[in-house]
């Protein structure tokens, strides 16, 4: 089979990796890929995959592509080619493509959309309120003390969260996204929540339109700095399982179920259609468990951890997915914990430099139950060199939480980059 994946981060280095693996691909292409990625070979034939320099925003050119190329599957890493309604586009011209469709993707593209859907069909979630009156945010952000989370309404590169902890400080997030248009568009609307206390983790589950097939538990660490400290980036590090809670389906208080069962009622009498993965993250509160978003597609880091777990040819998993046919597959993850720590350019995620040679990393992927999955990087002079704020997500199985943190920073402290930052604290959470 011909393959074509979409994206260029570690997500999408992870998401090729394990692709690489089926015997049953036989060419594979990504677009527009990274240094990484290019070096991946295919367990069938040996083929290098090849990068090609369309990127994932480019509809049309991604589209000709996988037509001339006679692509037999195409696979959506990023979650912004899917509200462009990439997934409609590929199947109205008569291509395999997976992931949510445009109606489908709202879920991550709305943050009105997806609070409004939550509490139509009794998802648990925060209370509440979505606004495009600024008085009326103000309003309702001061009956909560201040204490609250003011979100815009669409895509704002993770950025457009403001976590709140006075009324001062809520009435300047609301002028800065809906009065300042700090996000653009995006900020049109917002939703206000109340602030959740509690354990934050991530949950993933595959859909096929009717079944969703759930996986272990994951943590991401989304602060820059040590102690979840410094500004919000993509995400610094993930770890799966969380020892705490190593199946969500053992959530308390309503459990796993408590979210999926109203969210596939709520899909189905709204005629949503959902193949793909559905990522809500999710404050463990004492009340029981609450979901705080939902994204449409794998996370990053949490896909370097979950893939170099899973033990089923994820080719299976993601035809099943479109298929409809997911109901009688069974998810296998190895018993081992995955960690990722991730490797920043210096001022991430402000400004940084790119064009920095990264040393180490041969000697660093030769380390046992070890893979280095890139993300910002590029070739340049025949030197592999940073490319982007995340540059590298070092990735290490280990017996337990302990030990593949061990193995995780031991790969991290043989690679080397001008400016090169990373936080030392993945998984410690996990530990007490
Ligand atoms: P989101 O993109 O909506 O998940 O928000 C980004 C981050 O902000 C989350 O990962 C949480 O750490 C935090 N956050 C969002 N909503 C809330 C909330 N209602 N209470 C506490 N923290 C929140």
């Amino acid at each position: 089979m011909k393959v074509l994946v979409i994206g260029s981060g570690g997500r999408e280095h992870a998401l090729v990796w394990k692709l690489a693996q089926s015997p049953r691909i036989s060419q594979m292409w990504c677009a527009p890929g990274n240094a990484g990625i290019s070096q991946e070979l295919l367990a069938k034939n040996g083929a290098q995959v090849e990068t090609v320099g369309i990127g994932a925003e480019d509809l049309p050119q991604l589209l000709a592509f996988a037509k001339e190329n006679k692509v037999e599957l195409t696979v959506v890493g990023p979650d912004n080619p899917l509200p462009l309604g990439i997934v409609d586009l590929f199947q109205k011209n008569g291509l395999r493509i997976w992931g949510p469709n445009q109606k489908a993707a709202q879920f991550e593209s709305s943050k009105v959309f997806s609070q409004q859907f939550m509490e139509k069909y009794g998802i648990p979630t925060a209370r509440a309120g979505t606004f495009n009156d600024p008085a009326a945010a103000k309003a309702f952000a001061a009956s909560l003390s201040g204490h609250c989370a003011v979100k815009a309404d669409g895509l704002a590169l993770g950025k457009g969260v403001l976590i709140c902890s006075s009324v001062d400080e809520a009435n300047r997030a609301i002028d800065e996204i809906l009065v300042s248009r700090h996000f653009g568009a995006a900020g049109s609307k917002i939703v206000i929540q109340e602030f959740l206390e509690g354990i934050e983790i991530s949950m993933h589950a595959l859909c096929d339109g009717k079944t969703a097939k759930l996986f272990p538990t994951s943590q991401d660490h989304k602060r820059a700095l040590d102690g979840d400290l410094g500004l919000n980036t993509g995400g610094m590090g993930a770890y799966s399982p969380a020892p705490f809670l190593p199946y969500a389906n053992e959530f308390p208080m309503g459990g796993w179920e408590s979210i999926l069962k109203p969210w596939l009622r709520g899909c189905s009498a709204e005629g949503i259609d959902f193949h793909g993965i559905l990522y809500p993250g999710i404050m463990l509160t004492h009340g029981g468990p609450r979901v705080l978003e939902f994204n449409a597609r794998f996370g990053d880091p949490e896909t370097q951890v979950y893939l170099t777990r899973l033990e089923n040819d994820l080719l299976d998993l993601i035809e099943a997915s479109i298929d409809g046919t997911l109901s009688p597959l069974e998810l296998k993850w190895n018993p081992m914990t995955s960690v990722c720590v991730v490797l920043a350019s210096g001022g991430y995620p402000g400004n940084y430099q790119k064009g920095k040679p990264i040393r180490g990393l041969e000697e660093a992927g030769k380390l046992p139950n070890t893979k280095i999955f890139h993300a910002g990087t590029a070739v340049a002079n025949g030197q592999i060199v940073t490319n982007g704020g995340r540059v590298l997500g070092v990735t290490a199985l280990g017996a337990d939480l302990r030990l593949a943190r061990e193995a995780a920073y031991a790969a991290v402290e043989r690679i080397q980059f001008e400016g090169a930052y990373f936080r030392r604290d993945i998984g410690a959470k996990g530990l007490v």
